[in-house]
C-alpha cells in the first residue's frame, strides 16, 4: 500500500486535509525517535508504558532520549489483580492524573491497550501522541478509534491517530510468540469482516468503497502468504504482519470507521472479552480471540448456505433473497474453517475455543445474542433475523 492509494482512497470517499502518520517499519526504527522530536520542536516528552513493555522498549528510549535537550516524563500504568493493563476508568485516570501539564507529545510505547488509553487521554487534552508498538498484536496502532471498557462495557470512541509510528522489528521479533499470533489472528478475521461489508452493501444499502476493501485484502493475502515467514519470526515476516496490521488501520483512518475490518467475528469476540470482565477473569488478547471468532463465522456461513432455502424467505428479506447468489459464492470463497485454523497453529496462536477455554455454552449465547452490539449488517445479523430456532454451537444444522 502506498501513500498514492490512500490518498486516492481519500479523494473518493471525499475526505480533506487528512494527515497521515509519518511510518517507519524497520530494524532500530526507534534510534529515529530523537531526531524525528527534534525536526518537530517537541522538547516536553511523556513515555507511557506499563512494567512489560518498559524492558521491552520503554528504558531503551529513555536512555536514548537522556542525550538530548528534552525532559520525559515516564508513565508506568499499573495492572490489575491479573497483571494486566486495561483501558477502562482506572487506568485512564492514573495517565490523567500522572500527565505533566506542559507535554509537547506521549509516546505510547507498547500494546494496543496502552495505545488506546493514550490515544483517548492526549486527544481529550489535545497533546500529539507517537506510536511505538512493542508486539504486532493488533491492527488498531494506526486508527482513532480507542476500544475503552466503561462501566464494564467496551465502547470504541473515535478520537486521534498517531502522528508517528515507529516500529522497530528488532522490538517486535522479541515480543512473545502468542501476541505475534493474536496480531496474524487479527488480520485473519479480515476474511469475514470484509464478505460482512460486502453484505451488508448488498442487503443493508451500506455505503461500500472497492478500493478500501481491496486495500484491506492485499494486506491479508500479504500476511497469508508470509505465514511461514511470521512462524518463524524472521525480520521480513514480522515487517509483513506489522505493515498489514497498520495498513488496515490506515484504511480505517481514511474512512472513519472500522467496516472492513470488523464484522461478525469482532462481534464474538467483544462479547467474550465482555464476558470475562464481567466474571473478572483474565483477559484474552483481541486478535486471538478474533481469529477464533473467524473460524466460528466461517462455518456459520458455510452452514447457512447448505440450510437455507431463500424461497422459503419472509418477504422483507426480499434483498437478502434477490442477492443470495452472490453472497452464496462470496462464501464458498472463504478458506475452511480448518485450513483457518492449521495458518492460526503454524504461527503458534490459539487454534480452537478450547484452546483459549471459551465454553461451547459461552459461543452458543455469543452466536445468538452478539449482534446486538453494535448496529451493524453482518451475516450473524441477519442470520439471527430469519433463524426459527436458537443457533447452537458446535454449528451442525441451522433451523432456517
Ligand atoms: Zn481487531
Amino acid at each position: 500500500m502506498t501513500i498514492e492509494d490512500l490518498t486516492k482512497l481519500a479523494n473518493e470517499v471525499d475526505v480533506q486535509n487528512i494527515k497521515f502518520p509519518k511510518i517507519r517499519v524497520e530494524k532500530n526504527a526507534v534510534g529515529l525517535v530523537p531526531s524525528y522530536l527534534v525536526a518537530n520542536k517537541f522538547k516536553n516528552i511523556v513515555l507511557v508504558f506499563d512494567g512489560n513493555t518498559r524492558k521491552a522498549a520503554g528504558n531503551q528510549i529513555e536512555q536514548l532520549l537522556s542525550d538530548g535537550n528534552f525532559q520525559v516524563t515516564t508513565i508506568e500504568l499499573s495492572p490489575n489483580r491479573h497483571g494486566e493493563v486495561i483501558a477502562d476508568e482506572q487506568t485512564l485516570m492514573q495517565l490523567i492524573v500522572e500527565m505533566p501539564n506542559n507535554a509537547d507529545v506521549i509516546l505510547a510505547v507498547g500494546s494496543g491497550t496502552i495505545h488506546d488509553v493514550v490515544r483517548f487521554t492526549g486527544f481529550k487534552m489535545t497533546i500529539p501522541f507517537i506510536s511505538v508498538p512493542t508486539a504486532a498484536s493488533v491492527d488498531g496502532f494506526t486508527s482513532k478509534g480507542a476500544p475503552l471498557i466503561l462501566r464494564g462495557v467496551k465502547k470504541t470512541i473515535q478520537t486521534a491517530s498517531p502522528v508517528a509510528v515507529f516500529a522497530d522489528i528488532d522490538i517486535l521479533k522479541k515480543a512473545p510468540q502468542e501476541m505475534t499470533a493474536a496480531g496474524f489472528g487479527d488480520i485473519i478475521g479480515k476474511y469475514t469482516s470484509l464478505l460482512d461489508w460486502k453484505i451488508s452493501y448488498l442487503v443493508g444499502n451500506e455505503p461500500y468503497n472497492q478500493l478500501a476493501a481491496d486495500l484491506t485484502r492485499e494486506s491479508l493475502e500479504a500476511c497469508v502468504n508470509s505465514a511461514g515467514e511470521i512462524a518463524k519470526k524472521e525480520d521480513n515476516g514480522i515487517k509483513i504482519l506489522m505493515q498489514s496490521l497498520i495498513e488496515s488501520g490506515l484504511v480505517m483512518l481514511v474512512l472513519d470507521h472500522s467496516r472492513p475490518a470488523s464484522g461478525g467475528e469482532h462481534h464474538l469476540s467483544h462479547y467474550w472479552e465482555m464476558e470475562l470482565l464481567k466474571k473478572d477473569a483474565k483477559q484474552l488478547l483481541h486478535g486471538a480471540k478474533v481469529g477464533i471468532a473467524t473460524t466460528i463465522i466461517i462455518d456459520l456461513y458455510k452452514q447457512m448456505v447448505v440450510d437455507l432455502d431463500d424461497n422459503k424467505l419472509s418477504p422483507n428479506l426480499k434483498k437478502f433473497s434477490e442477492n443470495f447468489g452472490q453472497i452464496k459464492s462470496l462464501i464458498e470463497e472463504l478458506p475452511s474453517s480448518s485450513q483457518i485454523r492449521n495458518m492460526l497453529r503454524k504461527v503458534g496462536g490459539a487454534g480452537t475455543p478450547a484452546d483459549l477455554e471459551i465454553d461451547n455454552t459461552l459461543i452458543t449465547r455469543s452466536l445468538n445474542e452478539a449482534f446486538h452490539l453494535r448496529k451493524r449488517c453482518t451475516g450473524l445479523f441477519l442470520i439471527n433475523q430469519f433463524k426459527q430456532e436458537d443457533i447452537k454451537y458446535p454449528i451442525k444444522k441451522i433451523s432456517i
